[in-house]
């Protein structure tokens, strides 16, 4: 071989070893279960992130992922003692070697070939000479839902070129789902991942994820824990996360089950999810308690229902916290845990709903003034008029006025000014004002807030609990006739 020649063969060489090597180096890309996958991939590797794992430590991850699907397929009974991972498998690769029927009167030999061979790349003479949809590298094959969930589903047919049942992939990306269960909280039926675009959150969310599934994988049984709400999952997440969160969360709950594909999708936007981090984290998470007790039904822990309406709408989690700070407001009893929960509550309004801060102070500054006035009548029945008012707006505005009018009036000058001013009024209950209910709801928590801080007892609470356990005896009808009601 002369000189050139000798170049020629080794350039040669080096670009096939390169292109191998491009074909064990994980990229991430805009498909949320791909990602979810190569983070598991990296996690499997020990690696730091997807990018960093190396082609050496790729293949090993590779081999553990199939390694494990190989043990699983041996179980044969998804219903025996440790065929939990290969229930899994049923909704993420269904009728694939792994969990094919005909395992059951097949040989442990037959088997164990039959999953490698599936999990094998396609040889180099075999692959098509198009490109990877996910991530644009040469792709080894195209593949279909026996290998990637909802690859050939309605919910995710823009990644599926025309005219081809399945997706054209690198292997790389192909991998990433073989690991996607490692990175998902299974059910056994459903799948349930955690996906942000925040780097860091999805390196340290899937590394407790995975160890999690190898803990499982080595007992071969569901997580003993039960599930969860699945919008619970997102805030343990979270509180976990030591830092900054730079992008919302979603959840996606799959199934690529045979009797049919399935995904939800959930959103939680970045600031309310940065909100219950940093409220589920010291210094902030005293007031955390309270939120989940506001939250709490007889039915039905408060985390669940905290986690919905994060999910659903954030402006709703003020709602609960004001019904529970107000729910006692009849006996005239001010909660213990009302400054914490007041205050979580205000940062929300500031941080999540980005409310106009001047008009806050103003709705701040009349719930100080209304304290000051029911502190100043030292009475739980008119603590309880007031909370009587809340319900209609008609009422409270006409309740405010006269307040207003009273304190006016007042010769002892025990409060200073009017209860309401004229720009609180329009916030409160002018049409104009868009958010005049939200506002209402702020007036009462400040209220709250404030009598809470002047450490609000009134004289005759006793008196106004007997006359109320008295009502409660009484019938509704009598009630209102004696107060002179029509009907
Ligand atoms: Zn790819």
């Amino acid at each position: 071989m002369n000189q050139a020649d000798e170049r020629t063969a080794n350039e040669y060489g080096e670009r096939a070893a390169d292109e191998d090597d491009e074909q064990s180096r994980l990229a991430l890309s805009a498909h949320p279960l791909q990602r979810v996958g190569a983070y598991a991939l990296a996690v499997l590797g020990k690696a730091a992130s997807p990018e960093h794992l190396t082609p050496e430590a790729f293949e090993k991850a590779v081999k553990t992922v199939t390694d494990d699907a190989v043990r699983a397929a041996l179980e044969r009974d998804t219903k025996g003692e440790k065929g939990f991972w290969l229930k899994s498998s049923l909704s993420l690769f269904p009728n694939s070697k792994m969990n094919h029927l005909s395992n059951a009167k097949k040989s442990d030999e037959t088997i164990r070939d039959a999953v490698q061979k599936w999990r094998e790349c396609p040889e180099p003479q075999v692959r098509p000479a198009v490109a990877c949809v996910l991530c644009g590298r040469d792709a080894v094959g195209f593949f279909g839902k026996v290998d990637v969930p909802l690859a050939e589903s309605v919910l995710y047919r823009n990644s599926t070129p025309r005219g081809h049942a399945g997706m054209a992939l690198c292997r790389p990306c192909l991998c990433s789902f073989y690991a996607l269960p490692y990175g998902c909280r299974l059910t056994g039926g459903p799948s349930i991942a955690l996906h942000s675009w925040d780097e860091r959150f999805m390196a340290r969310t899937l590394s407790r994820r995975v160890e999690r599934n190898r803990q499982l994988i080595a007992l071969g049984r569901a997580d003993h824990r039960g599930i969860p709400a699945r919008e619970v999952l997102a805030l343990q997440a979270l509180r976990h996360h030591e830092d900054r969160l730079t992008s919302g969360v979603e959840l996606l709950v799959f199934s690529n089950n045979n009797r049919g594909q399935t995904l939800e999708i959930q959103s939680m936007e970045q600031p309310i999810a940065e909100w219950l981090r940093r409220s589920s984290r010291p210094p902030r998470r005293r007031g955390f308690p309270a939120l989940l007790r506001a939250h709490a039904t007889a039915d039905r822990p408060g985390i669940v229902g905290l986690a919905r309406n994060a999910f659903r709408s954030p402006d709703r989690i003020v709602g609960a916290c004001s019904r529970y700070l107000t729910a006692r407001l009849d006996q005239g009893e001010i909660r213990d845990d009302t400054a914490e929960l007041a205050e979580l509550c205000f940062s929300l309004t500031i941080e999540v709903m980005l409310m106009n801060q001047n008009e806050i102070a103003e709705i701040k500054a009349a719930g100080t003034q209304v304290a000051a006035w029911l502190k100043a009548e030292n009475s739980a029945g008119k603590l309880r008029e007031f909370n009587s008012t809340l319900k209609e707006q008609r009422r409270m505005r006409h309740w405010l006025m006269r307040r207003n009018i009273d304190a006016l009036l007042d010769t002892a000058n025990r409060i200073e000014g009017p209860l309401v001013t004229e720009n609180q009024f329009r916030l409160l209950f002018d049409p104009e004002v868009e958010q005049a209910w939200f506002h209402r709801q702020l007036l009462i928590v400040s209220v709250v807030q404030r009598l809470h801080e002047l450490d609000f007892k009134p004289g005759d609470r006793a008196e106004v609990a007997a006359e109320m356990a008295a009502e409660e005896k009484e019938h509704p009808e009598d009630i209102d006739y004696m107060k002179g009601e029509e009907s």
